[in-house]
Formats: structure tokens, sequence, C-alpha cells
């Protein structure tokens, strides 16, 4: 089911938002050469039960996963992208890191995520971070009343495309609201102009996602932690987002982000 958001809605999404654009302000802090994983889960569910919000995450028990999931945060080191499980791991100088997290408060959802790397960073892993962000800005541009999904889809498959980066689809984006998942699913690949026409109200969770070398993915064992199926490294940035009379409303932006832009003539891709 699609269900629009009226003004008022939205607002408690956005202050929803803003705790989860802290929450990964924080995670971008903390996060460092020889910080544990599960030091980040643990700081992190503090914050949680000191705001009184409610993970999304907690209990979650989708058909692909092992038994319910008993974090609050997806932490996916290097070739691992999505549902990342925290574990005993001690991050190494410079590991890829994705945060994802999802919260409810007084019954409004938001999720974002974002990527990181810890130390020295490695060109290639800064530049698919950066394909990422752009992806999930020209994404967030093109989510306007009269525009349609398909619009949206396009926009993040084409800034993959000019990077070289295959594009996976069994994962996207989503509706959000009073869950984390609602209606309609967003394909990180489509056709412009297609789709179900967008209208002031939807709110919708963006996800870009890419592995450098592959659209393929494996399942640890843990039925959780999704990895790219060649071992390459990989990035994830998502942000909840309200369509609007005017412009997109990005709910879960975080105070010191800054969005991403595409300079023309930089990359080497048919749009260059
Ligand atoms: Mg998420
Ligand atoms: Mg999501």
């Amino acid at each position: 089911m699609i269900e629009l958001k009226t003004p008022a809605e939205i607002e408690r999404m956005h202050v929803t938002g803003r705790f989860v654009a802290e929450v990964l302000t924080e995670v971008g802090r903390i996060a460092d050469v020889g910080v544990n994983l599960l030091d980040l889960e643990h700081h992190v569910r503090g914050m949680i039960e000191r705001r009184g919000a409610e993970s999304c995450y907690w209990d979650y028990s989708p058909s692909f996963g092992r038994g319910p999931f008993r974090n609050v945060i997806c932490l996916s080191v290097n070739d691992a992208v999505l549902h990342g499980l925290p574990h005993d791991y001690t991050l190494r100088d410079g590991d890829v890191l994705s945060a994802d997290i999802a919260v409810g408060i007084d019954g409004w959802v938001a999720d974002s995520a974002r990527t990181i790397i810890v130390g020295t960073p490695a060109e290639e892993d800064l530049r698919i971070i950066r394909a990422t962000e752009e992806a999930l800005e020209a994404a967030i541009e093109v989510a306007r009343p009269g525009n349609r999904l398909g619009d949206i889809s396009a926009a993040i498959w084409e800034v993959a495309h000019d990077y070289g980066y295959p594009v996976n689809t069994e994962f996207g984006g989503h509706g959000i609201g009073r869950t984390m998942h609602e209606g309609p699913h967003v394909a990180n690949k489509g056709r412009a102009g297609r789709g179900l026409m967008l209208r002031p109200g939807l709110t919708l969770a963006l996800e870009p996602w890419l592995a450098r070398t592959t659209d393929r993915i494996v399942y640890d064992p843990d039925g959780w932690t999704i990895r790219s199926a060649d071992g390459s490294r990989t990035a994830h940035s998502e942000h909840t987002v309200a369509i609007t009379e005017d412009a997109p409303l990005v709910l879960t932006r975080r105070e010191s982000e800054t969005p991403a832009t595409r300079p023309t003539g930089r990359l080497s891709g048919r749009n260059a």
C-alpha cells in the first residue's frame, strides 16, 4: 500500500530523520582504526534508548534472514554492503564501513545510510563512495511531483553507469512512513518516464548501493550480511526523502553534510 502523508506527518518523520542523521554523524565521529563493530552497536543502542526511539531492526525477521535481527544498526565492512551484522571485528586502516540505521519516534520512521573510510583512504574506495552519493543526490533531484518512479531509478543508474559500476536490482529503495518498508519498491535501475506518478506526500527511502566490479551478491552463513559476489569493495548511501509541492525535502540530511554534486566533464563516461 502506498500512503501519502500530510505536511504535519512529514514533519513528524523529519523529527525522526534529524535523530537518524545525528546517529550517523556520531558513527562517523567515533568509527576509527581500532574500534570494534560491537562498540559502535552498543554506542548507538545507548543513543536510541536515551532518545526514547524504537529500532526498526530489532526483531526484524524478513524471509531471507536467519532468525530475528538482534542489533540496532547494520555495519557492513569492505565487500559487505547491506544488512551487515555487527560482530566482533576491529576496524583496520583503510576499511570501508557502511552504516545503515532506521528508527521510529512516536510511530514515525526514518532510514538512512552512509559509507565512510577509517584511516588511510584508497582512491578507488573514495570513488565508489562518491558515486553512490552522487547517485543519491541525482535521485533526490528528480523526486518531484509530475515525475515518475522510473525517473528516480534511471537517475541512479545513469550515475552508476557513467562511473562504470554495474547495478544490482535485487535490493533498492522503498516507501517509508509508519513502518520501515512500505510500497513502492524503488529499483536502482529503470526507465525514465515510466512507473508510478510522484505526488506530494509520497515519502521514499532512496538508497543506491554499488560494488566495484559485480552486480551479483552472496550471503554470509549468518543469513544477513550481503557481500559483493567477487569480493570487490562496495558503498551505500541512503536518505529518507519527502516529495512536496516545492523542492524535495531530505528528512535525514546530516548537519555537516555537503550534498554531492556532479561536476560536468569530470567523468570519462558518455556524459563527459
Ligand atoms: Mg537503510
Ligand atoms: Mg532502506
